[in-house]
């Protein structure tokens, strides 16, 4: 299954190794991008089934998965499908704030597991967290497909289950050691015109 899941983040071009241009401007050795492999119901499923089964080998059994929107919205879909439970997402409101929204509702003690399609800071997740906690919900762990944070154990108060972690830097182009080796910058939005 592993095979399979590099297989898949390879072809989709979701996670990539060279010399990027990242949207934030920045440059990097690496590049991931987990909406990729999600273009395609097949490949998202087998990243979800796996996935699922980290999140069963770590004995957590929810009754809901809940994600933020825009970006955990499909994979986390996914991943409710493959445990066989509900989904639910939050999303910000007008006024910024992250909330259960469209008559979604968790009960009084329901078991939840927090899904992200990438967890870079955690913050998006820990505002997810505190909102279901606040409705009464009883959060159970968290999963991400991929995971960029600098240091995962201390990223939440809550059992955590990523399924690709990568650990890259990234510099200002004038920082740049890729730069100043001459290695070329590849945009990594360009694969389709390769
Ligand atoms: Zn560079």
């Amino acid at each position: 299954m592993p095979d399979d899941v590099d297989a898949i983040l390879t072809r989709t071009g979701a996670y990539l190794q060279g010399h990027f241009l990242l949207s934030s401007g920045r440059h990097s050795s690496a590049y991931l991008q987990m909406a990729l492999p999600f273009e395609h119901p097949a490949d998202g499923e087998v990243l979800a089934r796996a996935l699922a089964e980290r999140v069963r080998l770590r004995g957590l059994v929810p009754q809901t998965v809940v994600g933020p929107a825009l970006g955990a919205i499909v994979p986390g879909y996914a991943l409710a499908s493959a445990l066989g439970c509900r989904f639910l997402f939050t999303e910000r409101g007008s006024d910024g704030r992250m909330a259960l929204r469209r008559g979604f509702a968790v009960t009084e003690g329901e078991c939840l597991l927090v899904c992200e399609n990438t967890v870079t800071t955690g913050g998006s997740v820990r505002e997810v967290l505190e909102v279901l906690r606040v409705a009464g919900g009883n959060v159970i762990g968290v999963a991400v497909f991929g995971d960029r944070s600098p240091d995962p154990m201390t990223v939440f108060d809550v059992p955590y289950v990523a399924l690709k972690r990568v650990d890259f830097a990234s510099w200002e182009q004038d920082n740049c050691p890729l730069c100043q080796a001459g290695v070329p910058v590849v945009s990594p939005g360009s694969r389709h015109l390769r």
